[in-house]
């Protein structure tokens, strides 16, 4: 049977727990979260949780399904937040057959704690010298100790020091790039809990147990082609980064391919490095979007964060020095802050500040980050915490970053393949249901363009669930299953927030509504 982890900071104790599979996903940290944490409760509070649990496929041959799902209580008045992250760590941990940890009390000792967990093995253990290191250092010093094939998830300096710009970092397979920061995270949580990281000590990465492995394999093969074939999927959308996608789609939905078919190029540009080249940020993802961005012939990048800060620093100050990009990225990254938010935190900054944004100014603002001045703890409050102490200036209020759900109105969604047509369900909330099966089950979010109006993949999707699990599934049982988590958000939102409770619907929606909007001359408003 597979196994629940509940580890207790402040009693420094580790319970393992049997589990009866019932809920699965981000299912799963709803209910785990609505039976241990009031909904009264505050972000940075010893009784608020973290649960991780590996998507449902993690660990198993369905294509790109290496995603965790981290969820937490996001604030007093807010329900939960989740945050899907890439990287090792989610199929090193089904192939243990984890179904789920969850952290709760705080370690107030001075050095922050690490969580070890290898296959007949689990510890809290301290690690000297890891206190306030930088993202690189961190893991360094951590595949040092336990070995490279170590997948880590965890903090930089920014999450010890609880700014809400702070969040995870995770590990890819050996070779450049290493590693990445999430967007939307929970470092700050992390850091108040006196957590460093989770190290998951498993060579494998394929072990998790499946019902049915002959008929699973066979499904996802036919999975993977309907995703390498897509040609968005497949080819635009790890090529240019959403910002830039979601630029293009106001067009209408024919992308041109061709600033991408200088790919090729990268190869030899890689060829005399002494670095692996990543391609994929988990084993076994058949898209594989690490270090295929390129701009021109000669310039790279090698991974979608990249193209995501490229884009918003171009949009924000006109910055387009594409070295400078990846090293500003790298340097957010080893801070351990989402890079993107704080492009736009800067931005809104300078404007309430009337500064004019260029590089030197960007270097001075990452630099009162690092140093954890004043002004840095403004920036690293994130657009929303730094509006709270400027509301007067409400011109700006519109640079404060918003749910993806906010721009829902703006769209008309239509879907001309639904697999199947549930009763009362608008083509909207089909979309919905779908990116929260699809989160459910641990694929990359990259990976809904081709499934959502092909009308084989949900059918696929329903057979590799009664693969992996025995239990009889269908279309229907699985967006029921999401939509069923759904409301279980809401309802745990609705007991602190008497109003404007909303789904939470993950960011990279809104480049969905552009593709799925009804016309394909522009018509709403960008
Ligand atoms: S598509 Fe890109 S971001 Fe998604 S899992 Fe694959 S390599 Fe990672």
């Amino acid at each position: 049977m597979s196994k629940l982890l509940y580890i207790d900071l402040t009693k420094k104790q580790i319970i393992k727990k049997q589990n009866a599979f019932e809920d699965y996903g981000r299912g799963l940290i709803a209910k785990i979260i609505r039976e241990e944490v009031s909904p009264n409760i505050d972000r940075l509070d010893d009784e608020n949780v973290i649960v991780l649990v590996p998507g449902l496929f993690s660990g198993t041959l369905a294509p790109s399904t290496g995603r965790l799902l981290v969820g937490t209580k996001s604030s007093k008045d807010e329900g939960i937040q989740i945050s899907n992250i890439a990287g090792t760590i989610s199929q090193k941990l089904a192939s243990l057959n984890i179904d789920a940890i969850v952290i709760s009390g705080r370690n107030t000792e001075e050095i922050p704690l690490t969580l070890l967990i290898e296959e007949n093995h689990i510890e809290l253990v301290n690690i000297n010298n890891i206190k306030g290191m930088n993202v690189s250092s961190t893991i360094d010093i951590i595949q040092d100790l336990y070995g490279k094939e170590c997948g880590v998830i965890g903090i930089g300096p920014s999450g010890e020091k609880l700014l809400p710009i702070s969040t995870l970092f995770s590990t890819y397979p050996e070779g450049s790039p290493s590693f990445y920061c999430a967007r939307n995270s929970i470092g700050d949580i992390f850091g108040y809990k006196g957590l460093k990281a989770i190290t998951v000590k498993n060579k494998k990465h394929f072990n998790a147990p499946v019902y049915d492995a002959e008929n699973m394999k066979r499904c996802s093969k036919e999975l993977s082609k309907i995703i390498i074939e897509h040609p968005i999927c497949g080819k635009a959308l790890p090529g240019l980064g959403s910002i830039t996608l979601m630029k293009m789609l106001s067009q209408g939905k024919n992308i041109d391919m061709s600033e991408l078919n200088s790919n090729n190029n990268i190869k030899n540009n890689y060829i005399d490095t002494e670095f692996k080249i990543n391609r994929t940020c988990s084993p076994l993802c058949v898209v594989g979007c690490l270090n295929r961005h390129t701009k021109t012939g000669e310039d790279y990048y090698s991974a979608p964060a990249e193209s995501e800060a490229y884009a918003a620093l171009n949009e924000c100050f006109g910055i387009n020095d594409k070295q400078y990009v990846k090293n500003f990225t790298n340097r957010c990254f080893e801070l351990g802050i989402d890079c993107i938010e704080f492009i736009f935190s800067c931005a809104l900054y300078f404007n309430l500040q009337e500064i004019e944004g260029n590089i030197k100014e960007m270097d001075k603002a990452l630099e009162e980050v690092k140093n954890l001045t004043l002004v840095g703890r403004v920036l690293g409050s994130k657009t929303d915490g730094m509006y709270s102490l400027f509301r007067e200036k409400e011109k700006y209020k519109k640079m404060v970053s918003k749910p993806s759900i906010v721009e829902e109105k703006n769209f008309n969604i239509d879907i001309q393949s639904k697999t199947i047509n549930l009763p009362g369900l608008s083509d909207l909330d089909y979309l919905y249901a779908y990116i929260i099966t699809l989160e459910n089950l641990g694929f990359c979010l990259f990976a809904s363009f081709a499934f959502i109006d092909n009308p084989k993949a949900l059918t696929l999707l329903s057979k590799l669930f009664f693969y992996k699990t025995g239990i009889e599934s269908s279309e229907k049982s699985i967006l029921d299953y999401a939509l069923k988590t759904i409301k279980n958000e809401k309802e745990y939102e609705s007991e602190v927030r008497l109003k404007n409770v909303s789904k939470t619907i993950p960011n990279f929606v809104k480049v969905l509504y552009r593709y799925f909007h009804k016309d394909e001359t522009k018509v709403y408003n960008e």
